[in-house]
């Protein structure tokens, strides 16, 4: 295969943390669309280039990745999703920004960075609450123009040994360097966290936020695997990555946001105490079979039955006359129609808030996208919610919907059917 062609650019054949060969592929999910490239019509959506969605653990840290990279340049340059539409999201933000605050001592004039900060949401907060200086680091233009527009400096790159450099003659070295939710979208781990090591005060810390990979398996989150999601991250990889760049994993705390993640805090190694949870969390991961591959097999087995589950179900709502429309757009969303098959012709359309998307079409399904008048004039008898780390956000937000009888479907971690006052 040529794979500069194929939009491939490589195939992952090593572990991209410990560069061990032991890898196997867990679960296939067929050939899939990039998740965030929405189309402009419906025929184009529907045709849109393929790739072999398939995960696989490594033997020796246990990191779960994907079997190939897609060039980035084709998925992140007009990256449509911006991180201060949600409510949630923003609520997180704050008591991050104050959790880490007193966790790290930060000062007035501080310097802050944050990578990939989309359009400057979390530092926003940063600014605002603790009076640091920041600076956001995106690849994504048009996000970084909002950014800009807010009045957060953004340096529209992707990280790396450029932009640390840039950002220590301009700005100086920070103490505190974010990177939330992109960390699993990185191919090459270790030269970004090592441009990381190279940038901060000598006492400073970085921070990683990502999708914990215990609740991915345990919670059947098969629908946030997309190809912008290179990794599905336990914290043993992420010890052993910052063992071997002479740092060390300091703390590690849980956060419930988008379905379990967990926070944690890379130093150089000897500048900060190390918390107890860091063995813990290690322990717990060791006692859940997560460090071994058995785990894995059982769990392939899992995801084809609750598809099997998802695809019936809704085929029998429809069989029996029900008009099903979903909620939202998003990537995951995406992974979820094109696994169980989920077109235009069993989902109406899809309901955002994101106004990039409104009008455009679904990869791979060409379901249109539209925005809530949509759901008031035509409501659907079900709306099944794609962003279900945000289900009571959509279910407060939509209270016409259900007040005039609408039923939402929960999907993960098994099909369900709520109704707004039966939710919690
Ligand atoms: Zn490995």
């Amino acid at each position: 295969m040529n794979l500069e062609d194929s939009g491939i650019v490589r195939e992952v054949s090593s572990c991209r943390i410990c560069a061990g060969t032991d890898l196997s592929t867990y679960l296939d999910l067929g050939m899939m669309p990039l998740a965030n490239n929405l189309a402009g019509t419906a025929s184009d959506a529907r045709e849109m280039r393929r790739f072999p969605m398939q995960v696989q653990v490594c033997g020796d840290c246990w990191l779960s990745q994907l079997t190939v990279v897609i060039d980035p340049r084709e998925m992140f340059s007009n990256y449509a999703y911006r991180s201060s539409i949600s409510k949630t999201y923003i609520d997180h933000c704050r008591t991050m920004a104050k959790s880490v605050r007193d966790s790290l001592g930060l000062k007035n004039g501080d310097l802050v960075v944050d990578i990939a900060g989309n359009d400057g949401a979390l530092l926003a907060v940063f600014k605002d609450e603790l009076g640091v200086r920041v600076v956001n680091v995106d690849p994504a233009e048009n996000l970084a123009e909002i950014a800009e527009s807010q009045g957060i400096t953004t340096i529209t790159s992707f990280w790396g040994d450029e932009a640390a450099k840039e950002i220590v003659a301009k700005y100086g070295r920070p103490s505190l360097i974010t990177a939330t939710n992109v960390f699993a979208h990185v191919d090459d781990v270790r030269s970004f966290v090592s441009a990381a090591k190279d940038c901060l005060q000598e006492d400073g810390a970085l921070m990683l936020e990502f999708p914990y990979g215990v609740d991915f398996i345990e919670h059947r989150e098969f629908d946030t695997i997309y190809f912008e999601h290179l990794s599905y991250v336990l914290l043993e990889p992420v010890r052993q990555l910052a063992e071997n760049l002479g740092m060390a994993v300091f703390d590690v705390q849980k956060q419930d946001i988008h379905g379990g993640t967990i926070r944690v805090f890379i130093g150089v190694d000897g500048a900060h105490d190390v918390s107890p949870s860091v063995d813990e969390f290690i322990e717990n991961e060791r006692r859940g079979g997560y460090h071994d591959s058995a785990v894995y097999a059982a769990w392939n087995r899992e995801i084809d039955g609750l598809i099997d589950d998802l695809k019936s179900q809704i085929s029998g709502l429809r069989k029996s006359g029900a008009k099903i429309a979903a909620f939202a757009a998003s990537a995951k969303g995406n992974t979820l129609l094109n696994a169980c098959g989920f077109n235009y012709e069993c989902v109406d359309y899809i309901v955002d808030d994101t106004p990039e998307k409104i009008g455009r079409y679904s990869p791979g399904t060409g379901i249109p996208v539209v925005d809530r008048t949509v759901l008031a004039e035509t409501p659907p008898d079900y709306l099944l919610i794609l962003a279900w780390n945000f289900a009571k956000d959509i279910i407060a937000g939509t209270a016409d919907f259900s007040a005039a009888g609408g039923k939402y479907i929960i999907p993960i971690p098994a099909f369900k059917v709520v109704e707004s006052r039966g939710a919690d």
